[in-house]
């Protein structure tokens, strides 16, 4: 946008509701109202001159609408985003249209980072050493927007209405990054992975919707160890950004392509206990009817549910993704493939697959006093402290219609392993 407002022609400010590859229409209510509440707010900040696109392709005809010379887009580095983009460069090519991107959310652009060979990086601890080298530069400014013309109707109308209610734009990304600077930063390596402590930033939101810049956050978080950590927890998200680019394919392919080869599961029940959090394993349920009912979920708790989607059931990882991706209001698609892979074993760094997440013990470790899973799943409030985790150690348990567990994790951990191991017999060299 600055780069259009550089010139001294018309700017129209436009919005595609299809993005990354995915239906505006087939997404999740919680991630549809979070796109809207983006929309209204930036919207708001141009007097309603923003137009909002039904899809990607509509581009090309708007551009030729409005007669516009060069259209100015934002650098993107995903698959599906790439491969829009470059369909919309092609065609507005034939119509002699200029493209120009510039920009990108990242403080060191995907493809940069490299090791002294040139190839990438596909374990994160040297990608990061390589990376704090780079100067991510100042924080971003947007220029000022006065000057947008007037919004087109293009016969498409994603009802910002619904949005009402739900806080997003850059002035509350802002004041989200200051109050988790205030606040939380300095015990942010203790707390981050506690479920039951609102300890982290909750910019995750703002960093996918593109209001608010890495280099912005990295240019006033603080030295000391919890705001090293932090650091670290944006570079997890270049990281995967840079791999994402390097592997595109790995945005719904194995990174790891020997676990193409594994026996999985596949069961639309089973699946659906999943989803709706009802597979009698406190902590796994907590965190999916947390995603179901906030669009968001704790990073440990994004681990413990897909580490049991595909240890404990058996499932493919892509199965997973493709849940997080219609329901999460901070989808990404870089980290959302990798997190699975991640976890699965299956893609990058040490995570090896034979790391099967205890859901119990995980749960006691980090949400120690039951908190998080009392709120989360009414069927367990009358369960005082970490009892809560464990339903089946107290006589009423089960009293408020908690299900019992849909499998026994000791049984599919060994069983998960044993599926490694045949693996490993027939492509030994992977
Ligand atoms: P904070 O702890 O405050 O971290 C600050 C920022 O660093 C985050 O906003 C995020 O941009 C980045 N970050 C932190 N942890 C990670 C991580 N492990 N990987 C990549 N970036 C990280 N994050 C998304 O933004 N979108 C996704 O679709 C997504 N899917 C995930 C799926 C799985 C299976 C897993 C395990 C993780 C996924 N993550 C995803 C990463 C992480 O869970 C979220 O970024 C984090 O929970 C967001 O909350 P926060 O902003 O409070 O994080």
């Amino acid at each position: 946008m600055n780069a259009a407002l550089e010139t001294n022609d018309e700017v129209y400010l436009v919005a595609t509701a299809d993005i990354l590859g995915a239906k505006f229409s087939d997404l999740g209510k919680l991630r549809s109202n979070s796109l809207r509440a983006s929309w209204r707010s930036l919207s708001e900040s141009v007097d309603g001159k923003l137009t909002i696109l039904e899809s990607p392709s509509q581009v090309v005809a708007f551009a030729r609408h409005v007669q516009a010379s060069t259209v100015f887009a934002s650098k993107v580095f995903d698959t599906n985003g790439v491969r829009e983009l470059h369909a919309i460069s092609k065609d507005l090519g034939l119509s002699g249209i200029d493209l120009r991107t510039s920009g990108g959310n990242y403080a060191v652009e995907p493809g940069v980072v490299r090791k002294n060979d040139g190839t990438p990086y596909r374990v994160y601890t040297p990608f990061f050493n390589e990376w704090v080298k780079h100067n991510p530069g100042p924080p971003v400014k947007v220029s000022s927007l006065v000057r947008v013309a007037n919004s087109v109707n293009f016969g498409f109308d994603p009802n910002l209405a619904l949005a009402s209610g739900i806080q997003a734009g850059e002035e509350y990304a802002i004041l989200t990054l200051k109050r988790f600077l205030a606040t939380r930063v300095s015990e942010y390596s203790e707390m981050r992975n506690r479920a039951d402590i609102g300890g982290t930033s909750h910019l995750s939101h703002a960093l996918s919707h593109g209001e608010i810049h890495p280099r912005t956050i990295l240019a006033v978080t603080p030295d000391g160890k919890g705001g090293e950590v932090f650091r670290k927890e944006i570079a997890w998200r270049e990281f995967y950004a840079d791999v994402l680019w390097h592997n595109p394919s790995s945005l719904t392919e194995y990174l790891d392509p020997k676990f193409t080869n594994m026996r999985y599961e596949y069961s639309e029940d089973v699946f659906a206990r999943w989803c709706e959090g009802m597979t009698g394993y406190p902590m796994v349920d907590a965190g999916l009817r947390q995603l179901k009912t906030t669009g968001w979920m704790h990073n440990r708790v994004r681990m413990i549910v897909a580490s049991f989607l595909v240890k404990d059931l058996h499932f493919e990882w892509q199965h997973g993704a493709k849940w997080f991706e219609e329901n999460l209001t901070d989808f990404d698609p870089a980290s959302n493939s990798h997190g699975w892979q991640w976890t699965a074993g299956c893609g990058t760094d040490a995570s090896p697959y034979y790391r099967v997440f205890n859901p119990v013990m995980q749960g006691l470790k980090f949400d120690p006093n039951g908190e998080y899973v009392r709120k989360y799943i009414p069927e367990l409030r009358h369960l005082g402290g970490a009892s809560a985790h464990e339903p089946w150690e107290v006589s009423d348990g089960y009293s408020h219609g908690y299900p019992a567990r849909i499998v026994d994790h000791a049984v599919e951990r060994n069983e998960s392993l044993a599926r490694l191991e045949e693996i490993k017999i027939h492509y030994p060299k992977n």
